[in-house]
């Protein structure tokens, strides 16, 4: 049972499939610096269109398919190992489908930190006015975070954000417990807006240096498995791509330009309901694209909602 908040949430590939569409209308770029030598360069660009394509990717996936057979030939002459590569090839598909969604929207994150780049060596250039000590921060994620906690921490996170972060804790805890993974931040909620980011950053680096868990498949493991652990792998999964997504919409809202695609005009210049879809195509509708509602930027709620207007005339 979904608890009520849950509840009102897109099933995640819709909530990627509208981000990713939201990316796309905006079509923004920013530049990206390099600081060499002790002075910052522009060195190449982010753009808003790579962010869509990851999350495009990671809402189309549907599976992640294996061949337990390639190089096995027991099966000819018996069945029941037939069954097992079956069986296992089924349980690893299942993991590794979520882990591979969680990829691609890491990727998509990356992009973002990136996006974020200029605003971070802006604002970082008037803090250092003011304390010449400060840090700078080398890492994009790092300067993502930077600017979340220190330049936009009174800014308005989507709708249950801070709801789905506690329910990731709770299953980050579990996790730690059971496999004893490291992390570079304390396992208690600090307050901070970053802290979200900082679970999914840990998560992603376990899966980077090979310490993520793939777990055995329950049905046919020697050792006494505990069908928990498939359950709690899966669950980290979920809620790690979740607030990474939520985590693109929070940084974008800060830090996006506005509309700058041509399908954003031409989707606003329809002589019918253009008028209607630019009050519906807005920056609101970043901090809450990821709830269900009559609105979408996916077709099938676009022709819904048209002809809800049609009627109403
Ligand atoms: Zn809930």
């Amino acid at each position: 049972m979904k608890c009520e908040k849950c509840s009102e949430f897109r099933e995640l590939p819709l909530h990627l499939h509208e981000l990713y569409m939201f990316c796309d209308l905006l079509r923004n770029k920013s530049d990206v610096y390099k600081l060499s030598k002790n002075e910052l360069k522009q060195e190449t660009e982010a753009h808003t269109e790579s962010i869509a394509k990851w999350l495009k990717l990671a809402s189309q996936l549907d599976n992640v398919q294996l061949n337990p057979f390639r190089y096995e030939e027991a099966h000819y002459w018996c069945e029941s190992a037939g069954d097992e590569l079956d069986s296992d090839a089924y349980h690893n598909s299942s993991i590794i489908t979520p882990l591979t969604r969680f990829l691609f929207i890491s990727n998509a994150l990356e992009e973002t930190y990136r996006f974020t780049n200029s605003q971070y060596e802006f604002h970082y250039a008037r803090a250092q006015l003011k304390n010449n000590s400060l840090e700078r921060k080398r890492n994009y994620s790092a300067q993502a975070a930077w600017l979340l906690d220190e330049v936009y921490s009174d800014l308005e996170v989507p709708l249950h954000y801070g709801h789905k972060v506690d329910g990731y804790l709770a299953q980050v805890k579990e996790y730690q417990k059971r496999f004893d993974n490291s992390f570079d931040i304390q396992l208690e909620n600090n307050g901070k807006l970053s802290f979200g980011l900082s679970l999914v950053r840990n998560i992603r680096n376990h899966i980077a240096h090979g310490v993520f868990p793939i777990v055995d498949n329950p049905e046919y493991s020697h050792e006494c498995f505990n069908p928990k652990t498939k359950n709690l792998i899966l669950n980290i999964l979920g809620f790690s791509s979740r607030i990474a997504t939520m985590n693109i919409q929070i940084i974008l809202n800060a830090t996006h330009h506005g509309f700058e695609s041509e399908f954003y005009r031409y989707l606003c210049g329809d002589p019918d309901f253009g008028h209607k879809l630019e009050q519906c195509i807005t920056p609101e509708y970043l901090r809450r694209l990821h709830l269900k509602q009559d609105f979408g930027l996916n077709e099938s709620s676009q022709w819904a909602i048209r002809s809800t207007w049609e009627e109403e005339g």
